[in-house]
C-alpha cells in the first residue's frame, strides 16, 4: 500500500488486481494432487499428498463395494470417498503409481491441494467482513437523512416510481439480450455428448435442485414480506429490502414531529453516516491487499480443464454482460442523466473492481456509495434510497446470465424453446433476479426456478456449475453498474447531481 499522493487508489487496486491473477495462476492447485488423513498400522494418524498417480481403486467395508479412478475422475473420487467417510463406513484405498503401487487404511478425510495462494483466502474474506459489516448500518444512516432532507414526500414517490420503473425496464433489456445471444451463439450445440455426459456426472451431487422448494415466486408473498415485522431481525439478517423499508418510513415520520426532537435524531444519524463514511475510506486503504488475496485464491482454485469445454457459452454470457454494461447502462446515464459517460465508467471503477473480486453487491455497496455520492455528486436523498433497492432487487446481470444459461441448458437436453417458453424465461427471470440475494453464488441457485417454469430438468444446472464462480464475479460487475447507472439517471434527470471535481 502505497501513499495515495505516489499513486492513486484505484492503480493500485487494479494492479493488485492483475498481481493476484499472475499469482493465483502461477501457484494454482493441482487438481489431481489430494491430502488424506488415515490410520497406519499402528492405529496412528498420517496425513499425506499424493501426487502423480494413475489409478486409485476405493474399498468401501473391507471389500463390500470397490470403485476404481483414472486420474481425470479425480472429482469423483473425491466425492465418493467424502461421501463413505460421512456415512461412517470404512474406507481404504490402493494407489497405482506408474512403477509402484501402495495401500492407505482408514481415511478420516481427504481434501484438495493448498498452495500460498488458497492460505491467503482469509485476508481476502477479511477485507470482505469489513465492507459488509459498513453496509446495514450506512444504508440505514443514508437513508433516514436522506428521507428526512426531502423537501416533500411527492418529490420521494416520484423518484420511487422513476427508480423502480428504470430498474425493471433495464433488466427485461438484460434479459432479452441474454436470450437473443442464447439463440444466436447457440453455446448448447457446441458441447460434444461426452462432454455433457461428464459434467452431470461430476457436478450433479453439488447441484442445488432441492433448494427450489423455498424460492417459489409469489409477487403477493414478496410484497407482504417487504414489510419487516422486527427491523432488528430485518438488520441482523441482512434483509435488505425490509431494512430500506424501515429506515425510509422512520426517515419520513421525522418531517412529521417537532422540529427541536427532529433536530436530535437528523444529527445523531449524520453522525453515523460521517463515521460510516470514513471506515469506508480507512478500510479501502487496505483494498489492494484485499483484493490481491480474493483474486489469487479464486484463480489457483478454479478447475482450468473445464473452461474449454464450455468456452461457446462463457463467452456468450460475456458477450451479453458487455453489451448491456457498456451499451445499454451508456445510453441510460447519457440520455437519462445527462451525464458524461465516460466520467461515469471512470468515477465508478474502484466500485466494479471490488464487485469483480468480491463477487457480492451487498459487499461492494459501501463502496458504490463512495463513488456515486462523492465522485460523482448524486445526493444522499437520491443515491440513499436507490442503491440499497438496487442491491437488493436489480440485477441486471444475474438476470442476462439466467437467460443465456436456461437457453444453454435447453439446447444441450436437445429441447427446442419456443416463443411462449422463452417469454415465461423473461418473466421468471426478472422476478428470480428480484428475489435473489446480493451474495456470491445466489444467482445459478434461482435458476433452478426458471428451468422449472419451462420444464427443463433442474439437473442440468450441474453442465455450468464448474464455471458458475467466473461468471458470478463478472455478472456482480453489471449488477454494480446498473444500480449505479439508474441512480445517476435519476438524479440527473431531477437535475441533482452537483458534479464534483475528480
Ligand atoms: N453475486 C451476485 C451479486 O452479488 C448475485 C448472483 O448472481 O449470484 O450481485
Amino acid at each position: 500500500m502505497l501513499p495515495e499522493k505516489i499513486l492513486p487508489l484505484h492503480i493500485q487496486i487494479l494492479i493488485a488486481l492483475l498481481l493476484g491473477s499472475i499469482f493465483g495462476i502461477i501457484f494454482k492447485i493441482d487438481y489431481h494432487s489430494i491430502n488424506v488423513k488415515y490410520s497406519d498400522h499402528d492405529f496412528i494418524r498420517q496425513s499425506r499428498e499424493i501426487n502423480n498417480w494413475d489409478t486409485i481403486t476405493v474399498f468401501i467395508n473391507e471389500g463390500a463395494e470397490k470403485y476404481a479412478f483414472s486420474n481425470n475422475e479425480v472429482y469423483l473420487l473425491r466425492q465418493k470417498i467424502k461421501k463413505h467417510i460421512n456415512e461412517k463406513d470404512r474406507v481404504d484405498i490402493l494407489i497405482n503409481y506408474h512403477e509402484k503401487s501402495e495401500f492407505l487404511h482408514n481415511l478420516q478425510s481427504i481434501s484438495k491441494d493448498e498452495t500460498i495462494a488458497t492460505q491467503l483466502k482469509p485476508l481476502g474474506t477479511l477485507f470482505i467482513n469489513l465492507l459488509t459489516l459498513i453496509a446495514i448500518p450506512l444504508v440505514i444512516a443514508s437513508l433516514i437523512i436522506g428521507a428526512s432532507s426531502l423537501e416533500d414526500v411527492k418529490k420521494l414517490g416520484k423518484i420511487g416510481a422513476k427508480t423502480l420503473a428504470l430498474y425493471i425496464l433495464t433488466s427485461i433489456i438484460a434479459i432479452s439480450i441474454g436470450l437473443i445471444i442464447g439463440n444466436f451463439v447457440q453455446p448448447g450445440m457446441k458441447v460434444p455428448y461426452e462432454t455433457s455426459v461428464r459434467l452431470m456426472a461430476e457436478f450433479q451431487e453439488e447441484t442445488p435442485i432441492n433448494i427450489s422448494e423455498h424460492f417459489e415466486i409469489n409477487i403477493f408473498d414478496f410484497i407482504v414480506s417487504i414489510v419487516p415485522k422486527n427491523p432488528i431481525n430485518a438488520m441482523a439478517n441482512g434483509a435488505m429490502l425490509q431494512v430500506v423499508f424501515f429506515a425510509l418510513i422512520f426517515g419520513l415520520t421525522i418531517l412529521f414531529i417537532d422540529k427541536s426532537k427532529a433536530n436530535y435524531v437528523i444529527g445523531f444519524f449524520s453522525g453515523v453516516s460521517e463515521i460510516m463514511i470514513k471506515m469506508v475510506q480507512i478500510i479501502m486503504k487496505i483494498a489492494p491487499i484485499g483484493v490481491f488475496a480474493l483474486i489469487s485464491a479464486t484463480i489457483a482454485e478454479f478447475g482450468y480443464e473445464i473452461l474449454s469445454t464450455l468456452i461457446w457459452y462463457i463467452l456468450a454470457v460475456l458477450l451479453g454482460l458487455v453489451i448491456h454494461t457498456f451499451v445499454t447502462y451508456s445510453l441510460v446515464v447519457k440520455f437519462i442523466g445527462r451525464y458524461k459517460i465516460l466520467d461515469f465508467f471512470r468515477n465508478l471503477r474502484t466500485a466494479q473492481i471490488i464487485g469483480f473480486s468480491s463477487s457480492s453487491s451487498a459487499a461492494t455497496l459501501p463502496i458504490t456509495f463512495d463513488c456515486v455520492e462523492n465522485k460523482i455528486g448524486v445526493p444522499k436523498s437520491v443515491s440513499g434510497f436507490i442503491l440499497p433497492l438496487g442491491a437488493t432487487i436489480n440485477m441486471d446481470g444475474t438476470a442476462l446470465y439466467q437467460g443465456v444459461a436456461a437457453v444453454f441448458i435447453a439446447q444441450v437436453y436437445g429441447l427446442d424453446l419456443n416463443i411462449s417458453q422463452q417469454l415465461t424465461i423473461l418473466l421468471t427471470a426478472l422476478l428470480a433476479s428480484i428475489g435473489t440475494a446480493p451474495v456470491p453464488g445466489v444467482g445459478i441457485i434461482m435458476l433452478v426456478i426458471i428451468l422449472e417454469s419451462i420444464n427443463i430438468p433442474a439437473q442440468g444446472i450441474a453442465l455450468i456449475l464448474g464455471v458458475d464462480r467466473l461468471l458470478d464475479m463478472a455478472r456482480t460487475v453489471t449488477n454494480i453498474t446498473g444500480d449505479a447507472a439508474v441512480c445517476v439517471a435519476i438524479a440527473g434527470s431531477e437535475k441533482m447531481i452537483t458534479k464534483k471535481e475528480y
